[in-house]
């Protein structure tokens, strides 16, 4: 190994042309001062804008600049994967492209690493000019996904963070589709460690994570290291029956032992409302696991690649060998 250490940084981009060339000079600045070598791997996830063509332009003369360049939009983890297959240094950084993450607290995750740390993820101890649905909904979401898993992930956190080559090598070993990455770096273990920071608002451009997006990252976070969901169902179960039969008996007594008449139609329709949601509900919840059985044998590669920049193509990536080349 050369006794000089080589960084990736890792920068998902879509649709960020309003950004992305303040972000390069950002990010050019706090890699002049590291001290290595440098890549920055930006991976193309199926924009409509020009900010590919930009990034394109700038490999043509900075050698530092890589791109990988989607077929189409894939989503922010599968990016973030890809980078992680093509990158090759000893430290990975992964950076939004939107300036929220400051890239100057890069140079605070080397230090960690250097202190011998594998994982130095960054915690958001503020989010800035977010709003206050965003924010409510984010922080409920990390607090539901600490209750519902064994392992520990750590909650304020995204996936801007640093980690070593080896827990590289592990991710890439991870075939899995619906992919948290966040939650993956966890299983994976190692040394991890935190430092804060304030989460700054978006340089320009809007958020790429509607509602919609949000929610499938909250599924795929909760179900892909959790079982709680459908144990739920079945502690839900338990208590409605033994609701039900309480009920029934309070109807038998009274059909017995007072004059009270049956007035028990609503009653009725209530009770088996409330089971034929609960019905519905389970099935839902299997569903959902089904579904993502289905999604892992199809066996399918997470991602296609339309061209790379800067990159040769036989740089070595064990999911390539495992998927379609193109
Ligand atoms: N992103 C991506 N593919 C997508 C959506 C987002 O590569 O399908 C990138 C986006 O360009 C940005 C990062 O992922 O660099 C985070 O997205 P965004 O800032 O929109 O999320 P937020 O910060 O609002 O949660
Ligand atoms: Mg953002």
């Amino acid at each position: 190994m050369s006794t000089q250490m080589m960084y990736s940084i890792i920068i998902p981009m879509y649709n960020e042309e309003a950004v992305i060339q303040e972000t390069y000079r950002r990010l050019k600045k706090v890699m002049g001062s590291v001290d290595g070598p440098y890549e920055l791997i930006f991976v193309n996830d199926g924009s409509k804008d020009q900010c590919a063509e930009i990034i394109k332009d700038y490999s043509c003369w900075d050698e530092t600049v890589k791109l990988i360049d989607f077929s189409r939009n894939f989503g922010h983890q599968i990016a973030i994967t890809a980078g992680m297959d093509y990158a090759l240094g000893e430290a990975v950084i992964v950076i939004d492209a939107d300036l929220q993450d400051p890239p100057e607290l890069i140079l605070s995750m080397t230090e960690k690493w250097k202190e011998g740390y594998d994982v130095v993820y960054a915690k958001r101890v503020k989010r800035n000019g977010e709003t206050l649905f965003k924010k409510l909904s984010a922080s409920m979401f990390y607090r539901v996904l600490r209750a519902s898993t064994e392992i520990n992930i750590p909650v304020d956190t995204g996936d801007f963070r640093l980690m070593d080559k080896k827990v590289i090598r592990q991710m890439k070993l991870l075939p899995e589709k619906n992919r948290f990455v966040r939650g993956l770096v966890s299983w994976v273990g190692f040394r991890q460690t935190a430092i804060e920071y304030e989460r700054d608002e978006r340089l320009a451009g809007e958020t790429k994570y509607p509602l919609k997006r949000m929610i499938k990252l909250s599924l795929d976070g909760i179900m892909s290291f959790s079982y709680k969901p459908l144990k739920l169902a079945g502690y839900t179960g338990i208590t409605l029956s033994a609701m039900g039969f309480i009920y029934l008996l309070y109807v038998l007594y009274l059909a017995l032992f007072t004059e009270a008449t049956s007035k028990g139609w609503p009653s009725l329709i209530g009770i088996m409302l409330i089971f034929d949601g609960f019905v519905l509900i389970m099935l839902g919840v299997l569903g959902e696991y089904i579904g993502r059985i289905y999604d892992e044998t199809k066996g399918r590669p997470l991602y296609i690649v339309n061209e790379l920049h800067g990159i040769q193509d036989d740089r070595n990536s064990t999911r390539q060998e495992l998927t379609t080349k193109v």
